[in-house]
């Protein structure tokens, strides 16, 4: 049984990661950018709600969070365990998601930090050319995670969860690294 947190900032290649080892090990990838980007598309109420936000670069609002993920997170493929990518992303979601795990008596493994360069992140989203990548979205994306995100590097070192990974390196070297500190942490 694996549950495990994907953080980082946008463009670290979290997403990436997760899908490959939710591949190698069964267990779902839960990507909060990737439900919502399909709400949007189908226009759904949350798509609706959400798609402003989105597109500036903004943080959906926590209370739309807290619903989709206390959806997702109570449907039965997530009792295998599961892989969080994008969530939380500020206190008050961490805050949440540790009252709720602890109410159906789970709680997260690892938090998996995946650092890169600021500089880095930039040309790699810009060269993505998702619809929010554009220089200005990008930039204030990455100083939404300064302010709101990054944090969480300090919620999760005091609660003894977090570990870190360079991923400013090529994709099968962050996975193999990974697997490694996989190994030993969660094995
Ligand atoms: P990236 O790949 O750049 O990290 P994501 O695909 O995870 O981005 O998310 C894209 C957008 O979806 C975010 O910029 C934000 O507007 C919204 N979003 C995703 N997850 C969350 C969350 N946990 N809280 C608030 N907004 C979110």
């Amino acid at each position: 049984m694996t549950r495990l947190i994907f953080l980082g900032p946008p463009g670290a290649g979290k997403g990436t990661q997760a899908k490959v080892l939710s591949q190698s090990s069964h267990i779902p990838h839960i990507s909060t950018g990737d439900i919502l980007r399909s709400a949007v598309v189908q226009q759904t109420e949350l798509g609706k709600q959400a798609q402003a936000y989105m597109e500036q670069g903004e943080l959906v609002p926590d209370e739309l969070m807290r619903s989709m993920v206390k959806e997702r997170l109570t449907q039965s493929d997530t009792a295998q365990g599961w892989i969080l990518d994008g969530f939380p992303r500020n206190v008050a979601q961490a805050a949440f998601l540790e009252d709720f795990l602890a109410q159906v008596e789970q709680s997260c493994d690892v938090v998996i930090n995946v650092e890169v360069p600021n500089e880095v992140l930039v040309e790699r989203l810009l060269n993505r050319g998702r619809q929010d990548d554009t220089r200005s979205v990008v930039e204030h994306r990455l100083e939404v995670y300064a302010e709101q995100t990054a944090p969480l590097i300090d919620f999760y070192r005091d609660r003894q969860k977090l570990a870190s990974i360079n991923g400013n390196q090529s994709m099968e070297t962050v996975t193999e690294e990974l697997n490694q500190l996989l190994g030993a942490a969660v094995g």
